[in-house]
């Protein structure tokens, strides 16, 4: 059975606006990927930190490939006024629903009806 194990911290919408080049999460088998979620997709693995340098992997095109295919699915998010609310949307649904990282996230319009509701509920308690 797989157990799966935090690498390091999240970066989140952050990291991939920037393009920081960070391995977030990794398997029990040394397999490194955007996100522990990611496992059930071996062919999104950046690499494999029990055979590789991690500079290696940080270095490697297949990363470089991927943060710019999550960058590119936030290119709405760079603008919205909801983003440090939402964080950018979930790279894993995104690729879970269409295979590709910079696929529509599902949940935008949900999340943005959501936050104006809870905006207004705020303001409206305010001012009570
Ligand atoms: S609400 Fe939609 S556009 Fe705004 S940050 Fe979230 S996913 Fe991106």
């Amino acid at each position: 059975m797989s157990k799966t194990y935090l690498l390091t911290g999240g970066t989140g919408f952050l990291g991939s606006l920037l393009s920081i080049k960070l391995i977030k999460k990794g398997d029990n088998l040394g397999n490194a990927f955007l996100c522990t979620k990611f496992h059930v997709y071996p062919e999104t693995g950046y690499g494999n930190i029990l055979k590789q340098s991690l500079e290696n992997i940080l270095n490697s095109q297949k990363v470089e490939t991927i943060n710019q295919e999550v960058y590119d699915g936030q290119h709405e998010c760079r603008k919205c006024q909801w983003v440090n609310s939402c964080g950018g949307g979930c790279s894993f649904i995104r690729y879970a629903l269409h295979k590709k990282f910079n696929a529509p996230f599902m949940y935008c319009g949900a999340r943005k009806t959501l936050f104006q509701h809870i905006r207004k509920r705020i303001f409206k308690k305010e001012t009570d």
